[in-house]
């Protein structure tokens, strides 16, 4: 093991129309990193092309060649950005980091004193979702509960994507080649050793969230479909159950006709009992059908992302 007297930092940092954020970025975190060490990048990916996130980024980089800049070839999402960030890093240890300050940096030092401690992983978990919205603090409540359930513990609740990573994990992370990307649940598959700090995470600063209903819906879909097959053995007990309820009830149905002689009974009851189990088998080829539209992009292997520039 290296010693972990010094370090080369890098941090990760994705830019989705950032505009409004990138000076006061720049401003804030180079003093900060500055302070931990000399040795230091910062990989920007910038994810975005409906503003002047790029040209703004390209400045900084003719200013301090130590920012480096990474754009994409159109929107690949936020899971693209870090695993780009992780392919190019150089660092003994790496920090993900979002552009809007909601990661504060002035926790940077104790991260990297706990990576001096000699633990590979640093976990950033929230200590209130008082500035969250009320939609996005019981969705985050449900999510990780559910994923955690059927994915037995496989992402810490309420861990941010704002971690530290020591070199080795990022040479893991960098041989999971898996299209449909969560990177959370990625890196604590991982393993290694981890330790927890705390943060109080502060509002947006500038600029609106880029995370969507929609794109909250399919992260969370993509986390739980990629890290378990729970739901599909769950159908697979309902199936059974559901078995054992109709072959009791046909012999119940054979009684009927044989002791009591009553075997037209209601439609209501069939129509009811149709239905119910239509919506089921619907339920249950919606399932089957996450499946298999994963393992079909995986097939496919189209690259995560594709990068237009590279500015090193
Ligand atoms: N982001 C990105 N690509 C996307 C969406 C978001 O690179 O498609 C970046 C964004 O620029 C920011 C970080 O991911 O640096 C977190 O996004 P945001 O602050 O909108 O999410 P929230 O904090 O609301 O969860
Ligand atoms: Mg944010």
């Amino acid at each position: 093991m290296k010693n972990r007297k010094s370090i080369k930092l890098s941090l990760i940092v994705p830019f989705y129309n950032e505009e409004k954020m990138v000076d006061i970025f720049f401003e804030t975190v180079i003093p900060i990193v500055k302070k931990i060490s000399n040795d230091y990048e910062i990989i920007c990916v910038n994810d975005s092309f409906a503003d002047t996130t790029f040209e703004l980024l390209k400045k900084w980089h003719f200013i301090n060649n130590k920012i480096k800049v990474l754009t994409f070839s159109r929107n690949f999402g936020k899971e693209a950005a870090m695993t780009a960030g992780v392919d190019y890093c150089t660092g003994d240890a790496a920090v993900f980091i979002d552009a809007d300050l909601q990661d504060p940096p002035q926790e940077l030092s104790k991260m990297v004193e706990k990576w001096k401690e000699g633990f590979d992983v640093v976990l950033m978990k929230r200590l209130r979702r008082n500035k969250d919205s009320f939609f996005k603090r019981v969705t985050a409540y449900c999510f990780y509960r559910i994923i955690n359930f059927m994915s037995h513990k496989m992402v810490e609740k309420d861990v941010s994507d704002f971690r530290l990573l020591d070199r080795k994990v990022l040479d893991v992370l960098k041989c999971l080649k898996e299209k449909n990307r969560f990177m959370k649940g990625l890196m604590s598959w991982s393993g290694f050793k981890k330790c927890d700090l705390y943060f109080e995470r502060p509002a947006r600063i500038k600029g609106k969230t880029k995370f969507n209903c929609s794109k909250m819906i399919r992260l969370a879909f993509d986390g739980i479909f990629s890290f378990s097959i729970m739901p599909i053995r769950l159908f697979t007990l309902l199936g059974i159950l559901l078995s054992i309820i109709s072959f009791i009830w046909i012999f119940y149905i054979i009684y009927q006709k044989l002791y009591l002689g009553d075997v037209v009974s209601g439609w209501a009851s069939i129509m009811s009992i149709i239905l119910f189990f239509n919506g089921v088998i619907m339920i249950g080829l919606g399932v089957l059908g996450e499946y298999v539209g994963r393992v079909y992009n995986e097939v496919k292997d189209r690259p995560i992302y594709v990068v237009d520039q590279e500015l090193f």
